[in-house]
């Protein structure tokens, strides 16, 4: 049985957006995708904002009852406790976050997070009902060295490890060589890695978890190719920085099938 996978297109803002800026932006993208009669069930849209953005994101969408999931870039593999400057997951959830990302490649290379920190905090992500966005990819050294897919497949079977067969999770491949480079992968090579990623899902968790599992393309992502990655079997959807932070841009990214 094929599960229909309900196309996930998220931005991440990064360290942009304070909380007032915040506010301003998801209102109008909130207009702007309801000026184009944007149907939410047909594509879902979720935002990454700043932690600090995140009590006046969550005030908005409550207010509006606006159709927008949010999450945190990051989280903390604790609960509580002596962590300076890490943010738990239950705060997280208590602010009606449905999403977290984790293991970003500016994560893994700037604050050393290796594959079994990484592991950590999608477990401590599920623990508090968050859906953790795995991310991973490969360097322009790995993609010469060990070809495509070896490094995401290797990335991706540590962070699945010990899950629950029906864990439900979020898979981005964002090849570091395309993240904020202008050189976006081919949706061919989106989707060989794609679906080697779904067959790590597949044999780490279950076939009905790959089935329903959402694997994203990450990597200059723009209103311009999106299209491409989406006829892809195995890409159901986006993960976009730079552009996620020109309203026009995202909007169209989000409205690809028109
Ligand atoms: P980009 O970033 O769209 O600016 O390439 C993607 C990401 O880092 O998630």
């Amino acid at each position: 049985m094929v599960l229909k996978r309900t196309p996930l297109i998220a931005g991440n803002w990064k360290m942009n957006l304070d909380h007032l800026q915040s506010i301003a932006f998801v209102q109008k993208l909130a207009w702007s995708l309801e000026d184009a009669k944007h149907d939410f069930d047909s594509v879902e849209v979720a935002i990454f904002p700043p932690f600090t953005d995140l009590r006046s994101v969550q005030t908005l969408v409550a207010a509006d009852k606006l159709s927008l999931a949010y999450g945190g870039q990051d989280v903390s593999a604790h609960d509580s406790g002596a962590y300076t400057g890490e943010i738990s997951g239950q705060f997280l959830a208590q602010l009606d976050a449905k999403y977290v990302l984790i293991g970003h490649s500016e994560r893994r290379t700037m604050h050393g997070e290796s594959d079994e920190i990484v592991a950590a905090k999608v477990n401590a992500a599920i623990k508090h009902g968050l859906v953790p966005v795995i991310c991973v990819g490969e360097t322009a050294e790995d993609l010469e060295k060990h070809g495509q897919s070896a490094v995401p497949v290797a990335q991706l079977k540590v962070a699945l490890e010990g899950l629950k067969a029906d864990a439900d999770v979020v898979v981005a491949y964002e090849p570091v060589w395309a993240i904020g480079s202008g050189q976006a992968a081919t949706p061919e090579q989106a989707e060989t890695v794609g679906a080697a990623l779904r067959a790590v899902v597949a044999e780490s968790l279950s076939a009905d978890a790959a089935a329903a599992t959402r694997i994203l393309y990450g990597g200059s992502v723009k209103s311009g190719n999106i299209a491409g990655f989406m006829r892809e079997p195995n890409v159901d959807g986006a993960l976009v920085g730079g552009a996620s932070l020109d309203i026009a841009e995202f909007a169209a990214i989000v409205r690809y099938q028109k």
